[in-house]
Order: structure tokens, then sequence, then C-alpha cells
């Protein structure tokens, strides 16, 4: 989608710190982190928010979860803990209007959220 931030992300257009990448998902470190790990991961294709899960594109869920997992591994955060979260629509506090993942890891996360 031309107009679409985290679409130029994708492309090259806008720059960022990658951390991972395959033909699915494409990962990079927030701009304003808030814990010591703080980075999104973000499927390829344009997907507004997870309001548009279904049968034709739920397959990306499964695979940020095993990739986060990976990530964990080789990063070391996941012995310690972390936490995934989607923020979907204006009450779940969703900013860009693609669908994304923040991973927050190296400090204890609070719960519950304001
Ligand atoms: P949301 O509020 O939609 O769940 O999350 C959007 C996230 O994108 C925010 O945590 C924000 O800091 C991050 N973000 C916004 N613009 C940029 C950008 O240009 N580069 C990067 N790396 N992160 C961004
Ligand atoms: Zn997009």
């Amino acid at each position: 989608m031309s107009d679409c931030l985290f679409c130029k992300i994708i492309n090259g257009e806008i720059p960022s710190s990658k951390v991972y990448e395959d033909d699915k998902v494409y990962a990079f470190n927030d701009i304003d982190p808030q814990a010591p790990v703080h980075f999104l991961v973000v499927p390829k294709t344009h997907i507004a928010s997870a309001l548009e899960i279904d049968d034709s594109n739920s397959d990306i869920v499964g695979h940020v979860f095993k990739v986060v997992a990976k990530l964990a591994n080789e990063m070391g955060f996941g012995k310690a803990g972390y936490r995934i979260v989607n923020n979907c629509g204006k009450n779940g506090g969703q900013t860009v209007g693609h669908l994304h993942f923040h991973v927050l890891a190296g400090r204890n996360i609070g719960w519950p959220p304001g």
C-alpha cells in the first residue's frame, strides 16, 4: 500500500533497524522503545489490523509467534520471558494501520495495561 508507513519500511523507502526478515515477515526495532528489547514484527503483505484476519491470511499469526520464539532463543531473552502485543483499532491503541506485533523484553513488563 503506497501511503502506508510500514509498507514503506518493508520496501526500504524508509530506513529501519532490521532485526529479522524472511519471505513472510519483517522485524525492526521500534523507534520509541518501551523496554530494553522492543521490536515490531510485521507481515510483508499489507493487512490493516487484526480485525482483518480471516481464513485467507490467518497463517501469518502462527508464523509470527514461531519467528518470535526463534528470535527469543537466539537473542537470549526467551528464558526470562517476553510479551507479544497487538493493538487493534482506536480503543486498542493502534496508531499505524498495518498489522504489527510488538515484542517487549528485558524488564518485567507490567500488568494490567493502562
Ligand atoms: P501501535 O501504537 O500502532 O501499536 O504501534 C506503532 C509503533 O510504531 C509505535 O510503538 C511507534 O513507536 C512505532 N513507530 C512509529 N513510526 C515508526 C517509524 O518510523 N519507525 C519505527 N521503527 N517505528 C515506528
Ligand atoms: Zn502497509
